[in-house]
């Protein structure tokens, strides 16, 4: 007997206590953040899918490890569990371990990128593009059309458009490519997978032209688990497996591993070459710390390598993705465009759709962000223009192609009935979106200027 109902493949050991408020603390919560939620206390929010990063519930096991935490400077015990483990999934001989994923961004591209270089990706995520341009370089996005096909089920629309690809090479001075970056899941992207045949096609482009492949691969189980129900010559092979095969497509990778390692903290950056590698681990130890743990301590190491294992058991997989893709097609069902299929991770909103009132200037992304927060204190993040908009010489915005809200899903710590409120919401935000304003911004930073702006209705 197979049952529709999929359940949590976990039981809850500990438990973290929820604040409750009403919709006038949050309406003057929301006004003290500056209609920010980034700048919200987190006890101010029910359910906060403001993130998937570092957000998840580690299992008894990984605590368990933790206490085996060996805590020495050089060569410890927890250093060669974390090390041997990454060497078995990536295949790749330098490991350097890093506080967490933008560390090691910072660490290759700084060192790659500088003025006049172009690195080229499927779609570059936020830190990444901030530390490629901090370097002076320059970030260009060339997703499939498919990505911005809201309607098609295509189900790899985080795939990289390899004929572009070969165009922007042929037009360059190749040494001024740095690097070609392929981010599985595609999380700006909308969290869509990327097929292993895009990869191979990748992979086979960068060798040809003698160009660095880097995968940022923070999603990398997630994206396995598509890659076995969609690309059929990979349906026997396990999600380890061909999380293995799409790294030995790579030169070398950059995760964070509050995501697919199933910890609160850290990241690595993995090399092939050995030049290379000497090279970063100079940057390494400058900025992270020595070789052996770099922005880790032990006990995190400990966790890292026992996350990386749980992350690839099928019943995980399958109740992560699964529920994903619950909440999605239910908000769907009550007439909101999504990206769809569902990604692994969370379910991009089209704010646009919802309110075609609220021009692009006037962020109606932000203007749902807002919405959620004030009718059920859902915690959640624009992918649109106040993200990635840029202003052209006279101040005037180039605003970003999409509109996109991001409700991410922390791994392992709501149940289905938390997923069934956010549900509900959703028919409040419908019933009054006639009714919702534009957002203006007040304040912001010159870089990742989400995280800090203010903002006031207009
Ligand atoms: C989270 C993330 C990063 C950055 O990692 P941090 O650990 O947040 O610094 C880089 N790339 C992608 C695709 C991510 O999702």
């Amino acid at each position: 007997m197979k049952f529709k109902t999929i359940i949590e493949p976990f039981r809850i050991k500990s438990v973290e206590p929820i604040t409750m408020s009403t919709q006038a603390q949050r309406e003057n919560f929301l006004k003290k953040a500056h209609y920010n939620p980034f700048l919200l206390k987190a006890e101010e929010v029910i359910i906060d899918l403001l993130t998937d990063s570092g957000t998840g519930a580690m299992s008894s096991n990984q605590w368990a490890a933790m206490m085996q935490g060996d805590e020495s400077y050089a060569g410890a015990r927890s250093w060669g569990k974390f090390e041997s483990t990454i060497i078995d999934l990536t295949g790749m001989p330098y490991i350097l371990p890093t506080h967490q994923g933008r560390a090691a961004e910072r660490i290759l591209y700084s060192h790659i990128g500088g003025k006049g270089k172009t690195f080229i990706s499927n779609t570059h995520f936020d830190t990444t593009r901030a530390n490629i341009e901090y370097s002076g370089a320059k970030a260009i996005d060339i997703p499939v059309i498919e990505a911005s096909e809201s309607i098609s089920d295509y189900p790899f629309k985080g795939n990289m458009d390899t004929k572009k690809l070969e165009e922007i090479i042929a037009a360059s001075k190749k040494e001024n490519i740095a690097a070609v970056i392929l981010t599985v899941t595609n999380n700006s992207g909308g969290g869509q997978a990327v097929s292993m045949q895009n990869a191979k096609k990748v992979s086979s482009i960068c060798k040809k032209h003698k160009i660095l492949f880097v995968l940022d691969c923070c999603r990398i189980a997630e994206n396995s688990y598509f890659i076995n129900k969609n690309e059929k010559e990979y349906s026997t092979k396990s999600y380890k497996e061909i999380a293995q095969e799409m790294f030995s497509l790579a030169d070398a990778a950059i995760m964070s591993a509050k995501k697919d390692a199933l910890v609160n903290m850290g990241g690595f950056l993995t090399l092939r070459k050995k030049s290379l590698a000497d090279e970063c681990t100079q940057l390494l130890i400058i900025t992270e710390g020595f070789t052996t743990y770099g922005g880790l301590s032990g006990r995190d190491m400990e966790a890292i390598a026992v996350g990386l294992k749980e992350v690839f058991e099928p019943d995980y997989l399958n109740y992560r993705i699964t529920s994903t893709k619950y909440l999605g097609e239910k908000i769907m069902e009550k007439g909101i465009s999504i990206k769809y299929p569902v990604g692994g991770h969370a379910v991009y909103i089209d704010a646009q759709k919802l309110y075609p009132h609220i021009p692009v200037h006037q962020y109606p992304g932000q203007a749902l962000v807002c919405e959620l927060y004030r009718i059920g204190g859902i915690r959640s993040v624009e992918i649109g223009s106040v993200m990635f908009g840029k202003y052209d010489k006279k101040g005037k915005l180039i605003p970003s192609s999409q509109e996109l809200v991001r409700l991410a899903i922390p791994r392992r710590v709501y149940t289905q009935s938390h997923i069934d409120y956010v549900i509900e919401v959703f028919d409040e935000i419908v019933k009054n979106k006639e009714n919702v304003k534009g957002i203006k911004i007040v304040k912001e930073p010159q870089f990742l200027r989400h995280f800090t702006s203010h903002f006031l209705p207009v």
